[in-house]
């Protein structure tokens, strides 16, 4: 035996300060120094890097750490020569002047590194491969090995060349760690890196610590992010957007609102994003919108949200990113704004890419359009895709545990499915199947002459939508299972097989309804995503008590709808009392409407509740960057026609912006600028025509008005009166 379990710890103390292993890595370690290969699955945070560090401070040669990113080679340099006197860790790549590289080369050479972090398309280049065929090599570590897989979210073909430039440098054992990887990406790294025999540790990968909510997308997205943010204010989070221009965007409209946010995307100056980083940490900055390129790296413990303002193309991307949240294991939000139309969106960004490309694409993105729209477990559906089985009937920590949806019987629906699945001999994927239950003559049925089967259309009665949940649910319990080597083929287990023989109860929940396009979406809905639940009920008990001691049914007191909305709305005067659904002027003078405000308004203070009416949320109906500039402007009220200069913009077209930003319901207040361009007098008379005229037109107050006053005049004015009266 080398080195005992005693002196391990020992140097753990010695070399990182820590007094004890984290979960596998003691045994890691050991694998390591056994000179045996290596795979390591560890989620975020889980400590990783040290499986490799520490034993290449304990062994003979240069370690090879191959990692993806200049940026996080440096910050593991630092933190490995912060431990110790002499130059034991070092990296490669380039960013290096020549007599860098060639110092490194020196400390190399003598044995002094200990540690070599190099980026692939660095390994491979001929210079660097000669040097390190001189080098005694201890063993190589690849580090975000997933990198290597297609199937993976984070592919990068260099990583794929990984084995042979192995083979020429010199061979040593090797260890793989990843954060994520389904088994189809699991196979694929070892095979990849030829260590298919290796020891594999992996660490489950639930978090519980973590609550996991899809919300429906909606055309208020943003002031459903806004009020979020004010319900958690001086929390540490992250928004993952897919665009850099929605980065941006959305940065600007959360400051606008007094929120501290900035942008993080790989088009900023690398100077502001290292900036931006540090700001985040030190917590100058409570949000950061960004694009998958933060993150990596992150170390900051108590990021407390992740939301994902678009759905991410893949599960195993959405775990990693949801992964950053409470890192130290306390309060984790993982939201997630979910439309069908996103997915749409990213189907149609694949079009011009390789056919193979595509298909794995779309396949990545279905497996997250089941997430989204399930009502199974979110948790159980999260570990399942990477192969973990969670038999909790109840997690306790994810919207569909919390609100959980009724079951229904599902024997018949699997009978089908299962029948089919072994019809097409186990040879389709569930799209395909789903097509052939429903009696759909498509393209490709047709090709396989499928049409004419028996089984064709068996269960072409029911709802269409059926059938992905209990696919989905099938999978779950195990009664099929997806294909690994050829992926996504459906293929039934024994289980399944054993269901047919003697089927039984089969309960399954179907789908949740997400509506297609958010963009026109009423303005109304979304009100049942900020639904309070707590207060809900709490507004439910009252109404009861008030039922008894009235003698009345509840309903008549209130119905559900209409505390739904309070409990959305947070009404907290008999005035706003009055907006909710089903409260007339009737309702608000019973004397139990007291009671209700009342209740709802001690909600707000003792739980510190930012209502909607207190945000005046400052969206834009078309949320450009030209509008949030010109409320911002107007916020720090710069003289009108500066702002248009500033934009570029006539001043009529300025014009035609504000009146755009008030008519959509954003109040603004232009008085700075009015006192100072017009007389009072003639504020008065175009204000008092608006007033008692019927009409907002500008043609009708302009025949009335127009002998004394401007055209831009009135305008003016009317944007001042909308903004007063109607918002
Ligand atoms: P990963 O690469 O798996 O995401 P890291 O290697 O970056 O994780 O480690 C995450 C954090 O855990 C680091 O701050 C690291 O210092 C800490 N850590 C690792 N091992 C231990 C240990 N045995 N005891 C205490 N902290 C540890
Ligand atoms: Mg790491």
């Amino acid at each position: 035996m080398p080195k005992t379990k005693m002196n391990l710890t020992a140097a753990l103390k010695k070399y990182f300060g820590f007094d004890k292993f984290k979960g596998d890595q003691e045994a890691i370690v050991q694998n390591v120094l056994d000179g045996k290969d290596t795979f390591v699955l560890m989620p975020t945070g889980g400590g990783k890097s040290l499986c490799y560090q520490l034993p290449s401070l304990l062994m003979d040669g240069t370690a090879i750490v191959i990692s993806p990113l200049i940026a996080l080679m440096k910050n593991q340099v630092d933190v490995i020569s912060a431990m110790s006197e002499e130059g034991t860790a070092h990296y490669l790549n380039s960013s290096l002047n020549k007599a860098a590289i060639d110092q490194v080369k020196a400390d190399v050479k003598e044995g002094r590194t200990k540690l070599l972090y190099v980026a692939p398309e660095s390994l491979t280049k001929e210079e660097n491969v000669e040097f390190l065929k001189q080098a005694k090599i201890s063993f190589y570590a690849i580090d975000e090995a997933h990198c290597i897989s297609e199937w993976g979210h984070d592919f990068r073909p260099e990583y794929r060349r990984i084995r042979p430039i192995i083979n020429e440098i010199g061979n040593a054992p090797i260890i793989a760690l990843t954060a994520t990887a389904t088994d189809k990406v699991r196979t694929d790294i070892k095979k990849n890196l030829g260590i298919t025999d290796a020891v594999e540790f992996k660490s489950s990968f639930n978090r519980p610590n973590l609550y996991y909510e899809v919300r429906p997308k909606t055309k208020d997205v943003d002031k459903d992010i806004i009020k979020f943010i004010k319900q958690h204010p001086g929390k540490s989070g992250i928004i993952y957007c897919l665009s850099r221009k929605k980065v941006e965007e959305l940065a600007e409209i959360l400051r606008a609102n007094d929120i501290k946010a900035q942008a993080y995307h790989a088009g900023l100056d690398s100077a502001l994003r290292s900036q931006t980083q540090d700001d985040f940490l030190m917590e100058q900055i409570d949000v950061i919108v960004a694009t998958i390129a933060f993150g990596m790296g992150i170390d900051k413990p108590d990021v407390r949200f992740v939301i994902h303002y678009d759905i991410p193309k893949s599960l195993e991307g959405y775990y990693q990113e949801t992964g950053r949240a409470g890192r130290d294991g306390g309060e984790g939000l993982c939201i997630t704004f979910y439309a069908n139309k996103d997915l749409q969106k990213l189907d149609k960004f694949m079009e011009g890419k390789p056919v193979a490309e595509q298909d794995i694409g779309r396949q990545l993105l279905q497996e997250t359009a089941a997430y989204a729209e399930t009502s199974v477990c979110r948790r159980k559906m999260l570990l399942h895709y990477f192969g973990e089985i969670y038999d909790q009937d109840n997690c306790h920590n994810c919207d569909n545990c919390l609100h959980p949806k009724t079951k229904i019987e599902g024997k018949d629906q699997l009978v089908i499915v299962l029948n089919t699945v072994i019809a097409l001999k186990e040879n389709f994927r569930s799209d395909y199947v789903i097509d052939f239950i429903m009696g759909r003559e498509t393209e490709d049925i047709i090709a396989h002459n499928h049409q004419e089967h028996d089984l064709f259309g068996a269960g072409e009665d029911e709802d269409e939508k059926l059938w992905n949940p209990v696919i989905r649910q099938a999978l779950i319990a195990g009664y099929l299972k997806k294909d690994v080597e050829n992926y996504g083929l459906l293929k039934i287990t024994s289980a399944g097989k054993k269901f047919l023989k003697k089927p039984e109860s089969f309960m399954i929940v179907e789908d949740k309804e997400f509506n297609d396009d958010y963009e026109s979406t009423p303005e109304q809905e979304g009100g049942t995503s900020a639904l309070d639940p707590v207060l809900n009920s709490m507004l439910k008990d009252l109404r009861k008590k008030v039922s008894k001691k009235m003698g009345r049914p509840p309903y008549v007191i209130f119905q559900d709808v209409s505390l739904e909305q309070m409990a959305t709305d947070y009404p907290v005067n008999l005035e706003e009392l009055k907006n909710i659904q089903g409260v007339g002027e009737g309702k608000v003078k019973q004397p139990y409407a007291q009671e209700f405000v009342d209740l709802i308004k001690r909600y707000c203070e003792e739980n510190d509740i930012t209502r909607q009416a207190d945000l005046r949320v400052r969206t834009v109906a078309k949320k450009s960057m030209l509008k949030v500039k010109i409320i911002q402007g107007i916020d720090r009220q710069v003289a009108l026609d500066d702002i248009a200069n500033a934009q570029g913009l006539e001043f009529e077209e300025l014009l035609d912006e504000v009146e755009a930003i008030v008519y959509s319901g954003t109040k603004l207040n232009i008085d700075y600028f009015l006192d100072e361009v017009m007389d009072e007098d003639h504020i008065d008379d175009i204000y008092d025509y608006f007033s008692e005229s019927d009409t907002d037109s500008l043609e009708a107050a302009i025949d009335e008005l127009g002998d004394e006053c401007s055209e831009d005049e009135i305008r003016l004015v009317r944007i001042k009166f909308i903004s007063e009266m109607a918002n």
